[in-house]
């Protein structure tokens, strides 16, 4: 028997299975190159390679919004310049001129900070790949050869790879690479498939029809298990589906406590995708839409009519309110079409809306789009990274100027269009009684608060374990934040991490929040702790954690709280 690691899993689910190793045959483009009058020969068979395997992707699109991003990336112009010039200038044959350029993105890319448009690259080569099929001629060796139960391993598995498996098959799925955004791990969590992306090396260390438990809960994998381990994890793997069905039963209740007191639970998202995987939690509505991603995905700053239908269509897809925070990006989020000055601090530097307050044209666009927006949905603005009440009512004469403009124009929108802000500063919690009486609500970015507060960075490896939000200076924070904002009438969230971790939540509630928004997946296991805790008890928690001097005080409160009540409690339906 061999316990191979611990890894956060990407998708929960304990699986025991046979392993099947997929090593798919690279495929490699001759490097001899073509006579200049074969040119014209070269380049039609690369038209045709790219129709044909465009055809395929508009088929899978009608299904997937991943392949969708494909279908703009076999459109994309530079794609088809850069191949057409490789043959015409450069005498390269169509497969060569292909490998080439998508190496060259894929390079391109993998320099990028930003974690999500990094995996992107492994979009680009499966677009590739399936033209290069049709250029070889060579068939597709899928997944759909697995007809029976099995564990899947591999290096990494393309949206094409995912696309083609029978869930019905694969029990469970590891890849050595891959990080928890990537689509293997995005696909998993859509086809409830358990799973475990990057973990290193463990292709070299499996072999097809080994025995293997998958613990995607706990992020443990078990080769070759003995009698005993089995017993365990079989028991493992029954509680595991049993508080599944319980969860999936409270998806259409409500967020209540037992006396009755309700809170909203919301979803942070990044794109329609995401909004389309939260809906079947039951979600109250979307509490944070990152707006960055649209801008992020995009070859240049997004028209207003991208944006337009981008908003238009998350408020659509969403029966409840649709918050849309305006752009956030700088710090650790860059756009590959936009070159930021490299600064010394970047969290402190030239981010989110003092970049949208000085670039106005930019803002100004963004602001017409989620206005003309409004007119389909409920949806509210918010604001990021607000720390002072000048920057809110420049930002406010800047929404103004964007109302004014879509009136001349006789465009529609709500006119009493709610505007909120984060309050993820320092400066924006010290001022939040000010800022209360100025804006429609509040939302608490904890990732981005704590890190100020405790001057941590949220993203440095070698601060992390100072990094928490159950600090008591971020706890403090947190309720003073919340009675502000119900001093002066307006509701109080939060779209930060601490929303939707199981911990925080018993006392996020006895605070007074009224609305939890997160990652879609957490919204079951948050709903069950909520319908589990009585208003007044959780009130009770709060206010001993709030009087705790030290984080080693807070943990053993929280620590006292009986099993029943946390997410590790038998699952009765309430
Ligand atoms: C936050 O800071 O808590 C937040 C939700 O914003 P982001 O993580 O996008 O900075
Ligand atoms: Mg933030």
């Amino acid at each position: 028997m061999q316990k191979i690691t611990m890894k956060k899993p990407a998708s929960k689910g304990v699986v025991r299975g046979e392993v099947f190793l997929y090593r798919p045959s690279v495929l490699q483009a001759d490097k001899s190159s073509i006579s200049p009058k074969a040119t014209a020969q070269e380049l039609g068979r690369f038209v045709d390679g790219l129709a044909s395997a465009r055809r395929r992707i508009v088929e899978l699109a009608e299904k997937s919004e991943i392949f969708r991003a494909h279908l703009d990336i076999a459109d994309d112009p530079f794609i088809h310049e850069t191949v057409a010039e490789k043959i015409t200038k450069e005498y390269k044959n169509a497969e060569l001129a292909l490998e080439e350029t998508a190496n060259q993105i894929c390079l391109a890319l993998s320099e990028v900070d930003d974690e999500y448009l990094r995996e992107r690259a492994a979009d680009i080569k499966d677009v590739c790949t399936r033209i290069m099929r049709r250029l070889k001629g060579v068939s597709f060796e899928g997944l759909n050869s697995i007809d029976k139960p099995v564990i899947l391993v591999a290096s990494n598995l393309t949206p094409s790879d995912a696309a083609s498996l029978n869930p019905n098959y694969v029990l469970g799925i590891i890849t050595a690479e891959g990080g928890n955004t990537s689509h293997v791990a995005i696909l998993a969590r859509s086809m409830e498939i358990p799973a475990i992306v990057g973990m290193t090396g463990i292709t070299d260390i499996v072999a097809s029809g080994r025995d293997l438990i998958l613990d995607a809960v706990e992020g443990v994998v078990i080769l070759d298990p003995d009698a005993a381990t089995i017993d365990v994890y079989e028991k493992k793997a029954k509680d595991f589906q049993e508080r599944k069905l319980a969860l999936k039963a409270i998806s259409k209740l409500k967020a209540e406590t037992t006396d009755g007191h309700k809170v909203s639970l919301c979803a942070n998202v990044g794109n329609l995708q995401d909004i389309q995987s939260a809906l079947p939690h039951g979600i109250d509505g979307v509490g944070l839409l990152r707006s960055e991603f649209l801008y992020m995905e995009s070859q240049g700053f997004p028209s207003e009519a991208d944006q337009f239908l981008a908003y238009k269509t998350a408020a659509q897809k969403n029966k409840g309110e649709t918050i849309i925070r305006t752009l956030d990006i700088g710090g650790d989020k860059s756009l590959p079409y936009y070159q930021f000055e490299p600064e010394e601090n970047p969290f402190l530097g030239w981010r989110a809306i003092r970049m949208c307050l000085e670039m106005v044209d930019v803002f100004g666009c963004q602001l017409r789009a989620i206005l003309r927006a409004s007119a389909f949905g409920k949806v509210k603005i918010m604001y990021p990274m607000m720390i002072s009440i000048e920057e809110l009512e420049e930002a406010n004469a800047l929404l103004n100027t964007a109302k004014k403009e879509l009136k001349a124009t006789g465009q529609a929108f709500d006119a009493d269009i709610q505007v909120g802000m984060m309050i993820e500063t320092p400066a924006a919690f010290v001022l939040a009684k000010d800022f209360a009486k100025r804006v429609d609500f509040f939302s608490i970015g904890t990732n981005d608060l704590t890190q100020y507060l405790l001057a941590v960075d949220r993203g440095n490896f070698k601060v992390a374990s100072l990094y928490n939000f159950l600090h008591p200076a971020v706890l403090r924070s947190v309720k003073a934040i919340i009675d502000a904002g119900h001093e002066a009438g307006i509701p109080v969230g939060m779209c930060g991490e601490m929303a939707g971790n199981e911990l925080a939540v018993p006392l996020l509630l006895g605070m007074g929040l009224d609305e939890f928004s997160m990652t879609p997946s957490q919204v079951p296991e948050v709903k069950f702790i909520i319908r589990n805790w009585s208003y007044q008890e959780a009130a009770e928690l709060a206010e001993k954690a709030i009087n705790a001097s030290s984080l080693t005080e807070i943990m053993t409160i929280l620590e006292s709280i009986p099993k029943e009540r946390t997410k590790d409690g038998p699952y009765k339906l309430a």
